[in-house]
């Protein structure tokens, strides 16, 4: 068993990076792939704790991108050689729209009464704060009842505080990702909540013409139909396949490392040994 999508506490996760390798270790992990938002900072922490124990640890982040209106997720694989230094100069600019979100998210809390200041987001936040840090917060100062609500009633992209944030087109996410030694892979497709199976299979068409070389066919929001399908679509266009839980900790409770929810998910090690002959192949 392997997992290839996984958060720590340097983004929305609450696993700290040495936590993350243990539980790991302890169900048996043949591999995981730290894959927190916008950073690398968890998967650097726990880099040096997998090499001393001899663990399976690949390098890898979520990326958040906009195509045709469109949030869409990737994930970015840096399975045999660290991202080029170009990559990061890019990952700095996104860091940067984040913070600068993040702060605007405050004046609009503040705007609608709520007492909330940036450092206390980002003394819970680590390396960098995303909503459900705020969500957290909302819940603790008593204005929302739960993470759930916090989001219905404040954070959510139709609630009141909600504001945009400034993300890159897919087509140059996916670019920026082949130009630095990475692979591409779109994230969770069930969330690209097409209405049905043909406008599914035309936008990951898409996408592929823009050169996305992977898919996320396993995933914790995924039924076996599901799974099936995107496998199926893979197979189509000649795409790499990745699998993983989106294990968040205590943030996504019903998420499990490696089984996913409700034991729902089961990632074949094999995976990982394309995705780096893939990667190797450039
Ligand atoms: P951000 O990247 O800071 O905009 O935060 C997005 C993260 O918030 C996502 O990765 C989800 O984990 C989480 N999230 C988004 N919507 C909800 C929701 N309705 N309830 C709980 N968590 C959510
Ligand atoms: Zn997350
Ligand atoms: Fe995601
Ligand atoms: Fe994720």
């Amino acid at each position: 068993m392997i997992d290839l999508h996984t958060h720590t506490n340097e983004s929305d996760g609450s696993f700290t990076p040495a936590a993350l390798i243990e539980a790991a270790q302890s169900i048996s992990l043949q591999a995981l792939a730290i894959t927190d938002h916008d950073t690398f900072a968890g998967y650097e922490k726990a880099a040096p704790i997998a090499r001393a124990a001899g663990f399976d640890l690949v390098c890898g982040i979520e990326l958040n991108s906009k195509f045709l209106g469109k949030n869409i997720h990737l994930l970015a694989y840096f399975p045999l050689q660290p991202p080029a230094d170009s990559f990061r100069s890019w990952l700095a600019g996104l860091q940067a729209s984040r913070r600068d979100r993040n702060a605007r998210l405050i004046s609009r809390l503040q705007s609608v009464g709520v007492d909330i200041e940036l450092h206390e987001v980002e003394s819970v936040g680590r390396s960098l704060a995303g909503r459900p840090h705020f969500a957290r917060i909302l819940v603790n100062k008593g204005y929302a009842l739960s993470i759930l609500d916090a989001f219905q009633k404040y954070l959510s992209e139709d609630a009141k505080a909600y504001v945009e944030r400034d993300v890159p087109p897919t087509a140059e996410a996916i670019e920026y990702v082949l130009a630095s030694g990475g692979v591409p892979v779109l994230a969770h497709p069930i969330r690209l909540g097409k209405r049905n199976l043909d406008e599914e299979q035309a936008l990951i068409a898409d996408l592929h013409t823009m050169g996305l070389p992977g898919i996320e066919a396993y995933h914790s929001d995924h039924g076996a139909a599901d799974s099936a399908r995107y496998l199926a679509i893979a197979e189509r266009y000649r795409l790499v396949v990745t699998g993983g839980s989106d294990f968040h900790g205590d943030a996504k409770p019903r998420i499990q490392l490696g089984t996913g929810a409700n034991q729902n998910l089961s990632v074949p090690e094999e995976l990982l040994q394309r995705l780096r002959e893939w990667a190797g192949s450039r």
